[in-house]
């Protein structure tokens, strides 16, 4: 595989709109990757966390499954109070700046797509929240892949990854850079 290695140690960029995009840090990243549901593992869940810059939207921290939360195979229901908790504590740590940008969950799927309750629950978040940003991100983590969707207002839309390539993602094919022997060091052997 070696894709989990990759993406662990990366963050990841997708495309929201004209110069727009969405970066998740490699410290969410880790997170996913941990409740990745391989084997009859539960569902696992949480909110993402991040800041809004002008062209971008960085995810930077995202929370793990906590005992008050319910959790089946092919059930997550995060507990709401615990929640709102750590983003009234997020917000206050970091001066108004980190704020809540979303919901992850986890699929026994390896890509993984949004059942009629997924878009349902980032659509009723999105209208009975009260905060300044009018969008949020629904993350499913699948087996092999994600599923990232941008609610805004009505319509929830699938968020395309750039920088694939350097993820070790499928159809990379070793890049020959001619006199410069340190960067193919990097780029070698994720050929698929
Ligand atoms: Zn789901």
């Amino acid at each position: 595989m070696g894709n989990a290695n990759f993406v662990k140690r990366k963050s990841m960029k997708y495309v929201i709109g004209n110069n727009k995009f969405l970066e998740i840090s490699p410290k969410a990243i880790e997170v996913f990757e941990k409740y990745k549901q391989n084997h009859g593992k539960n569902e696992a869940g949480g909110i993402l966390l991040g800041r809004c810059y002008k062209d971008k939207i960085v995810i930077e921290r995202v929370t793990s499954p906590n005992s008050s939360d319910k959790a089946m195979p092919t059930f997550f229901d995060r507990n709401r109070e615990k929640a709102q908790q750590i983003v009234n504590g997020e917000w206050s740590y970091s001066k108004g700046e980190r704020i809540y940008l979303g919901e992850w969950h986890t699929h026994s799927e390896p890509s993984p797509q949004p059942s009629k309750r997924d878009r349902d629950m980032i659509y009723n978040m999105l209208k009975n929240t009260i905060m300044e940003i009018d969008f949020l991100f629904t993350i499913i983590v699948g087996t092999n892949d994600y599923w990232v969707g941008y609610q805004k207002s009505k319509k929830l839309t699938q968020l395309k990854c750039i920088k694939k390539k350097v993820y070790g993602c499928k159809k990379f094919k070793t890049t020959v850079i001619i006199g410069d022997s340190s960067k193919l060091e990097t780029l070698k052997g994720e050929t698929d």
